[in-house]
């Protein structure tokens, strides 16, 4: 992928994005011995933010909704009506999930492809929802905007594509299952969400609205100081937390232990990845990058 072809922005100006993508990846599955898996999903989150930027700087309304339509088709042939910034993206977001498809194939026996396209489906869909509040300068309501949020974020997209390349707990109910979003995903998605919207990374020509939880809860209660709404998301994502520690050690569970930490572990990444300093900066994320792969203090 020619990430300068595609003119995407950069989210940090100290961090180049491959790092920033291996960290993560680094960070949910440890384990030595999922390397191949750490490789296929630096991919999967490199196309969380193209997609992204595409829908919150480079597109025009009218270029995402037919980038949208293509999407949810789903056929290399929805490429033909899209700008060629977006048909690059499209093919290598098409030919990535096959070869991730033929992975999970090859090593668990089972054909993953309708639930890893519908993620991204999903994804797209309400990147597009966001596209329009921020087209209109609509607020929503704070619940429609978490719903959204929760998936908007990518939280799901990369956990469901974790869940199949494990392929740990293979069964019909535990696909149907995770294609609903349990708290298992539903979780850490609430947790990075507000966590990303107290850090408020502007950098993406949103002044305004800049599609934040805070403003929607604000828009809600006129009455509440900024500091009250900060309050409040703070105490929404404690909740997250109870939720999601309830669903790690005191519920049984149908899904592997491997799945279950990899949970846990993309909460447990999310204060870090998104403690924005002045200028868009990661400064802890940048330490730890220092001492984990460049073994600088
Ligand atoms: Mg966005």
């Amino acid at each position: 992928m020619l990430v300068e072809e595609l003119g995407i922005s950069t989210r940090t100006k100290i961090c180049p994005r491959s790092i920033i993508e291996t960290v993560h990846t680094m960070t949910i599955l440890p384990n030595p011995k999922f390397s191949k898996y750490r490789i296929a999903l630096t991919k999967v989150i490199s196309f969380i933010y193209f997609l992204d930027d595409i829908y919150d700087v480079h597109g025009s309304l009218d270029e995402l909704l037919l980038f949208t339509k293509g999407i949810n088709e789903w056929e290399i042939s929805a490429i033909d009506s899209l700008p060629f910034y977006m048909r690059i993206c499209y093919m290598a977001l098409y030919n990535t999930t096959n070869e991730i498809t033929q992975m999970v194939f090859k090593e668990h026996g089972w054909n993953p492809i309708n639930s890893l396209t519908k993620s991204w489906i999903a994804l797209c869909n309400a990147f597009m929802v966001e596209a329009k509040w921020f087209a209109h300068s609509h607020v929503p309501m704070a619940d429609d905007y978490m719903r959204n949020g929760t998936i908007s974020c990518g939280v799901p997209v990369v956990l469901i594509h974790i869940f199949f390349l494990l392929g740990q707990g293979l069964t019909h109910d535990n696909v149907n299952l995770i294609e609903s979003y349990p708290k298992l995903i539903s979780s850490p998605a609430k947790i990075l969400r507000l966590w990303d919207d107290l850090g408020s990374a502007k950098d993406e020509n949103q002044d305004g609205f800049d599609g934040s939880c805070l403003e929607c809860f604000m828009k809600e209660n006129p009455y509440c100081s900024g500091q009250g709404a900060r309050d409040h998301v703070m105490l929404m994502i404690s909740k997250a937390w109870e939720e999601l520690n309830k669903e790690c050690f005191f519920s049984s569970s149908s899904f592997s232990q491997d799945f279950v930490m990899a949970c846990l572990n993309m909460a447990r990444m999310v204060k870090v990845m998104c403690s924005y300093g002045g200028e868009q900066k990661l400064p802890l994320l940048e330490e730890y990058i220092n001492l984990l792969l460049l073994g600088k203090g």
